[in-house]
């Protein structure tokens, strides 16, 4: 059975402070602080690997490989499902765990934990589904006969603000696949990772197949274990200027990369929306997880009919949240990761407000401790202002006037990124019709949601390369082997 520790059981972070995680073995270590953003404190100290500690984790992968590659599917998948179980019984210790290390609101972090344990049940089914081919040449010369194999050892890098969720996309897929990986979390939330390793060890998961370490030195670290040439896939998900580094650096070994990357998701409303549901989907859209979301509804471009009832609505709405650490249950919006991203924020508010912008509600950070920026909304924002251009990746919702369809989907396409997009109309036909217009990945179409570990989730443009999730999910880590076959 697992050991509980202190008061806080599971939840403490004491407990998941243990070390890194190579070959089933933890490693003691007492570098990297983890701190809880509501208040600035230290939570925890978690071990920094180096490169040697990096490519002893590729060993153990290697180690591992050849045995989990030959395991039957029917038994990688009863262990992902095991997984499974173990995260939604340990459900209300994890959201705990994810709240204190990465500030959100309880309600999201739960949410993230059972969307997180999805991805272990979906890939559980889809491993004893891995698709083939078998079809004559059109000139019937042979046979085609196409197997997928198992890529091979995968590094994997999460951001901080999904730290369970991000984590499982990618060990979900990679062991229903028959890989092994090195999962590198963020510095930022690096416990929800090593606790959720535990899991997989009770789960089942054999030495080596799963392996855990964090880094105060990301680059060199990622970097030597992408010229290891047993190291076959990089799976990333984080900002767009450190996935086109790694895209780079991986490059010199051809690793196959998979690049989940930053968004600037436009939310467009049209005169005939239904306005309490477009409200309602904003609010999903723009403050799941304090809008710390790489979907996060970035741009709110709303038709001049209804425009001034939606700020309204959105103010109200906005300005009734209550904002505090992630912790209290009652909070709605909790702290941002860090100080710094409060100045980021900060900074973009203050140039829309000198560019002409006004806010409805909030508009400057709180005073105090933790790192907190206040839910805000701000209208009359010019559309060349940086806050159109860049994540705000804070609980700010810009909104901007249009009068045209065509004026809607030329502004909704102005920027670098394409993974996200919302559409708010009664007409069916038209909210295709734009949709078919906008350069974007996924589009919620009448809803603020639409993550789903059944759905392939990804960008085009900057925000990335490939998709997780789905049934396309999966053959992410694998490669075709064709078979020419003369019968
Ligand atoms: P980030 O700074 O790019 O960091 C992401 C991960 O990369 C962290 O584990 C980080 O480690 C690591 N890293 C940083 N520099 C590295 C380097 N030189 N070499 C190798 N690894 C390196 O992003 P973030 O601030 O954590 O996350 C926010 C970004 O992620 C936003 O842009 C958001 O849109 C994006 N995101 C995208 C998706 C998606 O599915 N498209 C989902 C969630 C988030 P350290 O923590 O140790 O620095």
């Amino acid at each position: 059975m697992l050991q509980t520790l202190g008061t806080r059981g599971f939840a403490d972070p004491a407990l998941h402070a243990e070390g890194l995680y190579i070959n089933c073995q933890w490693e003691k270590g007492q570098d990297i602080p983890v701190v809880d953003p509501s208040t600035g404190e230290v939570l925890a100290h978690v071990a920094d690997a180096g490169i040697d500690d990096a490519l002893r984790a590729v060993d153990a992968a290697h180690a591992a490989a050849a045995g989990w590659r030959a395991t039957p599917s029917r038994q990688r998948s009863e262990i992902l499902r095991r997984w499974f179980h173990l995260m939604t019984e340990h459900a209300d210790d994890l959201a705990m765990l994810i709240s204190l290390e990465n500030g959100k609101a309880l309600s999201d972090a739960r949410g993230e934990v059972g969307y997180a344990a999805e991805f272990f049940r979906w890939y559980a089914e889809e491993a004893t589904r891995i698709p083939g081919e078998y079809r004559p040449t059109p000139s019937g010369s042979h046979k085609i006969l196409v197997d997928h194999e198992p890529i091979g050892i995968s590094v994997l890098i999460t951001p901080w603000n999904f730290p369970a969720a991000m984590a499982t996309r990618k060990i979900g897929p990679a062991l229903a696949a028959g890989c092994t990986v090195i999962l590198k979390p963020a510095s930022e939330t690096p416990l929800t990772a090593y606790a959720m390793a535990r899991l997989g060890e009770e789960a089942g998961v054999p030495a080596g197949v799963v392996n855990v370490l964090t880094t105060r030195n990301p680059g060199p670290v990622v970097s030597a274990m992408l010229a290891d040439p047993r190291v076959r896939k990089l799976s990333f998900t984080g900002s767009t200027g450190v996935g086109r580094a790694l895209l780079a650096e991986a490059a010199k070994t051809v690793v196959s990369c998979s690049m989940e990357l930053g968004g600037n998701a436009p939310f467009l409303v049209f005169d005939d929306a239904d306005l309490d549901a477009a409200l309602d989907g904003a609010m999903i859209a723009k403050m799941r997880n304090a809008g710390e979301a790489c979907t996060a509804a970035n741009r709110f471009y709303v038709q001049a009919g209804i425009h001034d009832a939606f700020v309204d609505g959105l103010t109200k709405r906005m300005a009734s949240l209550k904002v505090g650490a992630g912790t209290d249950v009652a909070t709605q919006c909790g702290p941002m990761i860090t100080q710094k991203a409060v100045q980021k924020i900060d900074q973009l508010v203050s140039n829309a407000l000198q560019r002409g912008a006004r806010a409805t509600t909030g508009g400057k950070p709180r005073e105090g401790s933790g790192y907190f920026y206040p839910p805000t909304v701000l209208e009359n924002v010019p559309t060349d202002a940086d806050i159109a251009f860049e994540e705000i990746f804070g609980p700010v919702a810009p909104v901007y006037k249009f009068e045209t369809e065509e004026e809607a989907i030329r502004l909704a396409n102005d920027t670098e990124y394409g993974l996200a997009a919302y559409i708010y109309s009664r007409d069916l036909k038209r909210a295709m019709r734009v949709g078919k217009g906008l350069e974007s990945g996924m589009l919620g179409i009448n809803r603020g949601l639409m993550s789903d570990p059944a759905a392939p989730f990804g960008g085009v443009k900057q925000s990335g390369l490939g998709r997780e999730g789905g049934v396309t999910g999966i053959l992410e880590f694998m490669e075709a082997k064709y078979y020419a076959v003369d019968i």
